[in-house]
C-alpha cells in the first residue's frame, strides 16, 4: 500500500516528539511535514529540536526542514496537532478551513458541539460530527482526543457502559511527564504529592460525560452521570494511575463486572487497526497491580490496565486503572483516531 503522507504541527515540542517517535515505521502513515513556530521554521528538525525521548531521533525526520504552521499545498491533507494551547485554536481552524483533516491533541476544540472527542473503542459513531462541521464552511475538519487522564478513566469505564453508569468518583495520581518539559520543578515534586493540577478536574468531568454521551444528530448529549474528579501530581515519570468508584443502574455481581473487563473488545480490535492494542483493557489479577513503572508500557503503551476490582460500600464497585499518559493519553490516541478515520473512508 502507498503510504499516506502526514504532518505534525508543533513537532518540536514534547508531544510533537512523541508523534514523531510513534509514527516511525507506521504501516499506513509517513511523516513528511514538520511544523512549529517561526522560531524553528527554516531549520533542520534536528537543529530546531531538543530531543527528550528515549532512543535517538529518527534519522529521516532529523533531516526534514521545519515549516511554519500555515496551511499550504506543502502540508499534507492529514495533520496531527501538538501545538501550544495558546496558539492552537486559530491555526487548527485555518488548516480545517483550507481542507486539512486536523487530528488534535490540544484541548482547544474538544468541547465544541460539532467536534468529536474520540476514544475509538468507545464512541466511533461520534465521528459523524465531522459532517456537521461542513456548516462552518470548512473543506476539512477537526477531530480531537481527550486529556491524558480522561483517556485512562474512560477506557477503564468502557466495559461497564452496558450496566448503566450513574455515578463516578475518580482520584488520579498523575505522572510528571503530563506537565510537558521541564514540567514541575524537582524541588516541588521529589518525595511529595501536589494535590492540584490547574483546570484538570473540571476537564476530566466534562470530557468524560461527552465521551460517554450519545450522538444526537448534530451534537452529543452528555452522559447524565454524576462525576467527581480529584487530580494529584505524584513523583512518577510516566503513567497516570486512577482509583475509581462507580455506581451502576443495574444490579450486577463482581463476577459479571470482571467478565466485562476481561472480554472487552471494540471496533479498533475488530478492524485490526495498526495501533490498536490486542486487549484494550487488560485486567491484572495480582493484589498490587497495576503499577505505573511496571504496567504503563504494556501493548506499546496503548492498553489501559485495570485491577483490584472489589465491591464499594458507598457506590457499587471500585477498581484501579492506569494508562500511559504520553502514548495512549496523547500521540498514540491521536494516531489511533486517524486510523479509525481512514478505516471509515473519511480521509479519501
Ligand atoms: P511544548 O513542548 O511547549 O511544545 C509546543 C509546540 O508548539 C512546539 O513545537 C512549539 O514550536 C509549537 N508552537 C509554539 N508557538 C507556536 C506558534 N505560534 N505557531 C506554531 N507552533 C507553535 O508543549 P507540549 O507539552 O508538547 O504540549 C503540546 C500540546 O499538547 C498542548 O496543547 C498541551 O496542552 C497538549 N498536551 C500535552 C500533554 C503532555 O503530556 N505534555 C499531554 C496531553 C496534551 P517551537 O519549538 O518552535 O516553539
Amino acid at each position: 500500500m502507498k503510504k499516506i503522507e502526514v504532518g505534525v504541527l508543533g513537532a518540536t515540542g514534547m508531544v510533537g516528539q512523541s508523534f514523531v517517535k510513534f509514527l516511525e515505521g507506521h504501516p499506513w502513515f509517513e511523516l513528511t511535514f514538520v511544523g512549529a513556530s517561526s522560531r524553528s521554521a527554516g531549520k533542520k528538525y534536528a537543529d530546531a529540536t531538543s530531543w527528550r525521548l528515549d532512543g535517538s531521533m529518527p534519522e529521516r525526520v532529523a533531516g526534514l526542514t521545519v515549516s511554519d504552521c500555515v496551511p499550504s499545498s506543502a502540508a499534507p491533507k492529514l495533520v496531527f496537532s501538538a501545538m501550544d494551547a495558546d496558539v492552537a485554536t486559530e491555526i487548527e481552524r485555518a488548516f480545517a478551513e483550507a481542507g486539512h483533516f486536523v487530528v488534535s491533541n490540544s484541548k482547544n476544540h474538544r468541547m465544541e458541539s460539532d467536534v468529536p472527542l474520540l476514544v475509538p473503542e468507545i464512541n466511533p459513531d461520534h465521528l459523524k460530527l465531522l459532517a456537521v462541521q461542513k456548516a462552518r464552511g470548512w473543506k476539512g475538519a477537526i477531530a480531537t482526543n481527550p486529556n491524558c487522564s480522561t483517556v485512562a478513566l474512560t477506557m477503564g469505564l468502557a466495559p461497564l457502559i452496558p450496566f448503566g453508569i450513574e455515578t463516578i468518583v475518580a482520584t488520579t495520581m498523575q505522572a510528571i511527564s503530563g506537565a510537558g518539559y521541564p514540567g514541575v520543578p524537582s524541588m516541588d515534586i521529589m518525595a511529595n504529592v501536589i494535590p492540584f493540577i490547574g483546570g484538570e478536574e473540571a476537564k476530566m468531568e466534562i470530557e468524560t460525560q461527552k465521551i460517554l454521551g450519545m450522538l444526537a444528530g448534530d451534537h452529543i448529549e452528555p452522559l447524565p452521570a454524576r462525576m467527581s474528579a480529584h487530580c494529584n501530581r505524584v513523583p512518577v515519570v510516566d503513567g497516570h494511575t486512577i482509583t475509581v468508584s462507580v455506581g451502576l443502574r443495574e444490579k450486577v455481581t463482581r463476577e459479571q463486572v470482571l467478565y466485562a473487563f476481561e472480554n472487552f473488545t471494540a471496533i479498533p480490535q475488530q478492524r485490526n487497526l495498526p495501533s490498536a492494542p490486542k486487549k484494550p483493557v487488560l485486567y491484572l489479577h495480582e493484589d498490587n497491580r497495576p503499577q505505573p513503572r511496571r504496567d504503563a508500557g504494556r501493548e506499546n503503551g496503548m492498553c489501559v490496565t485495570v485491577g483490584r476490582l472489589r465491591t464499594c460500600p458507598v457506590l457499587d464497585f471500585k477498581f484501579v486503572c492506569l494508562g500511559h499518559n504520553t502514548v495512549r493519553g496523547a500521540a498514540g490516541a491521536a494516531v489511533l483516531n486517524a486510523e479509525l478515520m481512514y478505516s471509515e473512508g473519511l480521509l479519501d
